[in-house]
């Protein structure tokens, strides 16, 4: 934004924020001042999109138009919109009178804000306006990029602020709409985005959308693609690539399950259907709940249903998140935590204690190695409130608000009793529906049930403004990773891989195993293992990211191919990070890290190139 904008900005909000208060609110809720957006909600705000838009493989480029109803206090002048490099053509006031706009300077991470004049009695503005072929949010796939390698592919993923490179946007998670959209796509293909969807393809390939609650804009989202669809149960279904849906299919049969489990934890779930498509391997994240549609990673696919731990997370945010979302990046260990615990919770119904004091204990311990490293690099960072401003909030996505997170809610529980929290968080959720909540209001609710001795107990201000982890944390105890450090003891007493009893051990014990590992631990004893195990081939990519550590580490060149093909294939910021790192840990040159970089990085998706460029100091 421009000097001369921003004194205009301010002294308009001033003015207004002094007329304002002898005049009639907005309908809305006030909203707390979001440092990641330009716009000004408590002056003007959005509640309706109608989205129109063409989507040109060819140029890589959504092109057309946001109409928005507004909302505006009593005065307001104008309205600002987030954009990041957005072509605008023209900007229209109630469909058919032309309003005045302005670009404002760009910023390299909040990108531009979009002012637009308003005249007295507005109540739409249609901008017109088209992507550009590198916007942060948009991944388009090649073919050959895809499972099935006939069709071109393209996905995006808009949390934290990237939902303004491909629609202008007020995007703040603080400010929910609702949208319709009319989405045109080649013939051939299907759309499908974060709202209720088609099942199959059609002729014309024009495809109708409708999401009635309203959301904010990092959950908009948007896929197209040679896409199948598969029902599982009454409300959940699979879409994928049709050479991948089976498998999908077979991978995901405890979906309903997981929903009516959820549903009895924390109450009704909220959104009509819920489904989960299965995206190329490019795709970030493990997984993104964008509403009704699940975005996901093809990496759970392991064959054997070990990895769906992610479902239940993704399907968590539909009360976490999606339902009670961050008022800002701030606050967003009230998005991650609760999933996190939330997931426990439906692992826990489903496959019992045993199985997510498992997946608990191997959250734990790598909350304990991400925090060495990120104590070193700012301890501030350690809190669960973060401090962002002037950062990318995606910055503030680690296992802090994830882990740590987790850990403090499930201290609570364990403090106040599991009934009384779930009594708590019920009412939580049911209480606060498609609001906004940050730390201190979310303190204030909880403080106000505790009793003092389990204020005592708790400590809430260690693990919210403290850094680091505090002394009292849950302890985690899993009988089955006990087992699995026994007879990793008597193999390495005996020296016989055959007295290494792996019975039937599940992923977890695997991971549990493989991270276990003594120290410096020689080749010789990594190609019996691996001539056993068959570690450096295996279909899991839990296992596999997790063995090339110790396989980076020894230099044990026999895995160097695999790990190769795995960091050129996957384009997960989770293996991603850890898998680079071990590369320059090995190697400071940086050299064999950025020749592998260099063929990897046409096949990730901006938000792991943003972190991997940092790493490896790469220009392009
Ligand atoms: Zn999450």
């Amino acid at each position: 934004m421009n000097r001369i904008l921003y004194f205009t900005c301010l002294i308009s909000f001033v003015i207004f924020s002094c007329q304002n208060k002898k005049k009639e609110p907005m309908k809305s809720q006030i909203l707390a001042n979001d440092v990641h957006s330009y716009s000004q909600p408590n002056v003007a705000r959005v509640v309706h999109l109608d989205l129109k838009l063409t989507v040109d493989f060819e140029e890589k480029v959504l092109s057309g138009t946001a109409r928005y109803t507004i909302d505006l206090a009593e005065n307001a002048t104008q309205i600002i919109f987030d954009t990041y490099d957005l072509n605008i053509s023209s900007v229209f006031v109630n469909e058919s009178e032309e309003a005045k706009f302005e670009l404002g300077t760009k910023d390299r991470i909040l990108g531009q804000a979009l002012t637009v004049f308003l005249p007295e009695g507005a109540h739409t503005v249609s901008i017109s306006y088209s992507s550009v072929p590198s916007a942060k949010a948009v991944q388009w796939l090649d073919p050959e990029q895809t499972a099935q390698k006939d069709k071109a592919f393209l996905f995006t993923q808009s949390q934290a602020i990237l939902a303004r490179s491909w629609i202008p946007c007020q995007d703040s998670p603080g400010i929910r709409f609702t949208y319709r959209a009319e989405i045109t796509v080649p013939k051939g293909y299907l759309a499908l985005m974060s709202a209720e969807n088609p099942i199959e393809m059609n002729e014309k390939g024009v495809y109708n959308f409708n999401m009635p609650q309203p959301i904010p804009s990092y959950l908009m989202a948007l896929t197209v693609g040679d896409i199948a669809f598969k029902p599982i149960g009454k409300r959940c279904g699979v879409y994928a690539e049709p050479i991948m849906l089976d498998r999908c299919f077979n991978e995901f049969s405890e979906m309903e399950e997981m929903l009516l489990s959820a549903e009895e934890i924390y109450g009704a779930y909220a959104w009509g259907r819920y489904d989960v498509i299965v995206l190329p391997p490019s795709f970030p994240f493990g997984g993104m709940e964008n509403p009704r549609l699940t975005f996901a990673t093809p990496t759970i696919i392991a064959g054997d249903k070990s990895l769906t731990s992610l479902v239940a997370h993704e399907l968590a945010h539909s009360w976490s998140g999606n339902l009670v979302t961050n008022a800002t990046w701030n606050d967003f260990w009230l998005n991650e935590g609760f999933t996190v615990y939330f997931e426990q919770r439906i692992m826990e119904a489903v496959y019992g204690r045993d199985y997510s004091e498992m997946l608990a204990l191997l959250s734990y311990q790598g909350l304990l190695e991400e925090l060495e490293e990120i104590k070193a690099k700012n301890p501030k960072d350690t809190r669960l409130k973060l401090e962002l401003d002037g950062r990318d909030p995606d910055d503030g996505m680690s296992a802090i608000a994830y882990d740590k997170g987790y850990l403090f809610l499930r201290k609570i529980e364990e403090t106040i009793g599991r009934e009384k929290f779930d009594t708590f968080l019920r009412n939580y959720f049911a209480e606060n529906a498609f609001q906004v909540m940050d730390t201190e209001r979310f303190l204030e609710l909880l403080r106000s049930k505790l009793e003092k001795d389990q204020l005592a107990e708790i400590q809430i201000d260690k693990w919210v403004y403290g850094e680091g982890l505090p002394d009292n944390h849950p302890v985690i105890n899993s009988e089955k990773f006990v087992n699995v450090d026994k007879a990793m003891k008597s193999w390495i007493e005996s020296g016989d891989i055959n007295r290494l009893d792996s019975g039937s051990w599940s992923t977890h014990e695997w991971l549990h195993f493989i991270n276990n590992l003594p120290e410096g631990i020689n080749n010789q004893e990594l190609a019996k293992l691996d001539d056993k195990f068959n570690f450096t081939h295996s279909g899991n990519t839990e296992v596999l990211a997790a063995w090339f550590q110790v396989t980076i580490k020894a230099g044990y060149a026999e895995a160097h191919k695999s790990m190769e093909d795995f960091l050129v294939n996957v384009g997960r910021r989770k293996f991603l990070t850890p898998t680079y790192k071990a590369l320059i840990e090995r190697d400071p040159s940086k050299e064999v890290a950025r020749n592998i970089y260099k063929k990897a990085r046409p096949n990730y998706h901006s938000v792991s190139t943003g972190t991997i460029d940092e790493l490896l100091d790469w220009k392009g």
